[in-house]
């Protein structure tokens, strides 16, 4: 399966280095020129729980040069995939099958709205990885990748990409439930994320902080109540008890929108909370609180260059 990774980061360079080590024929596509050009002289740096290793991976900048995929696996911010999917005309054939495992909601849409419906698969993954520089990626956690049709049953596509990406090492489960599996995920990180960055914690203190836990469980509740308006299945059946299960199995993690705080970088909060509130609005649900908090980040974002940390 020829397999394209668009937005060859922390993800996307950590999946192209396991799929290209597990023998797949297997791409980088990034329009960060010094990245790219830095895999292609040095190999790509890959270091952390999979071990410390240089790979030689085909890395570039246009796809005209890549040609038509089996497969191409987007990892962008969300932020960023409406122009990824522009630039991914000629990876296309006719049976091209695109996979998002992205956080946040209407990274499906934004691939839909450019290359038509009927060809994405989407997911999340616990998988964790971090940029360190051009060519250099750390690989901080296995995990486990779930990915299922937008719409209906595991289909035999969803079936044989399952397969590929288990040869990463990483257990990999498909879903016929893959809306409830990207809506679990963001509740998590709406709750988790923006609260613990605008509070300055670390995600164990969301549910070791009673003032922290209180704040986040009033989000979250306010989560839910969309969600349920909206028809979702999520995954588990108390939400409230994975969520704060998650921050005590995370507890030394600053979360990545606090990483991106503090590194001055554009986060994904229209994605994630501010999500959130436009689904809300269109189903007559109110969410002022996710509405708030998307608020301040955007506040902490439009203010990177003046602020007083
Ligand atoms: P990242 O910022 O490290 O990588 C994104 C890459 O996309 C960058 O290299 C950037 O140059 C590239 N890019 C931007 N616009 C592009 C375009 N138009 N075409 C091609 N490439 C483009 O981000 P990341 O941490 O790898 O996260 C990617 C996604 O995975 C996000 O949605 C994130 O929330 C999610 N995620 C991240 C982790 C993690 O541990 N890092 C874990 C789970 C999910």
């Amino acid at each position: 399966m020829k397999t394209v990774i668009v937005g060859a980061g922390a993800m996307g360079s950590t999946f192209g280095g396991l799929l290209y080590e597990a023998g797949v024929d297997v791409y980088l596509l990034d329009i960060w020129a010094e990245h790219i050009h830095a895999i292609n002289r040095d190999g790509l740096w890959l270091e952390g729980v999979s071990g410390d290793r240089s790979i030689p991976l085909k890395a570039f900048t246009q796809t005209g040069e890549i040609g038509p995929a089996d497969l191409v696996i987007v990892f962008v911010k969300a932020t960023h995939t409406q122009d990824a999917a522009r630039g991914m005309g000629s990876l296309m054939k006719d049976e091209s099958v695109v996979l998002t495992l992205q956080n946040g909601l209407g990274n499906q849409e934004s691939i839909e709205g450019v290359l038509g419906k009927g060809r994405v698969l989407i997911g999340i993954t616990s998988a964790g990885a971090l940029l360190i520089g051009p060519g250099r990626i750390r690989h901080t956690g296995w995990g486990d990748i779930y990915l299922g049709e937008p719409e209906g049953p595991v289909s035999p596509r969803a079936k044989a990409v399952a397969q590929v990406l288990s040869k990463t090492g990483l257990s990999v489960q498909t879903s016929d439930n893959a809306q409830g599996l990207v809506w679990t995920k963001l509740l998590v990180n709406a709750t988790l994320n923006a609260p613990a960055t605008l509070m300055r914690v670390r995600n164990g203190e969301i549910a070791r902080n009673e003032a922290c836990r209180s704040f986040a469980l009033k989000v979250l509740d306010e989560c839910l109540r969309v969600a349920k308006a909206k028809g979702i299945k999520l995954l588990y059946p108390d939400m409230e008890q994975e969520f704060l299960a998650i921050c005590q199995n995370t507890a030394p993690n600053l979360n990545s929108m606090y990483q991106d705080i503090l590194a001055k970088r554009q986060t994904e909060i229209d994605y994630i909370n501010g999500a959130l509130v436009r689904e809300g609005e269109a189903l007559g649900v109110e969410a002022p609180l996710n509405r708030a908090i998307a608020s301040l980040i955007k506040g902490l974002e439009a203010t990177s260059s003046v602020r007083a940390d």
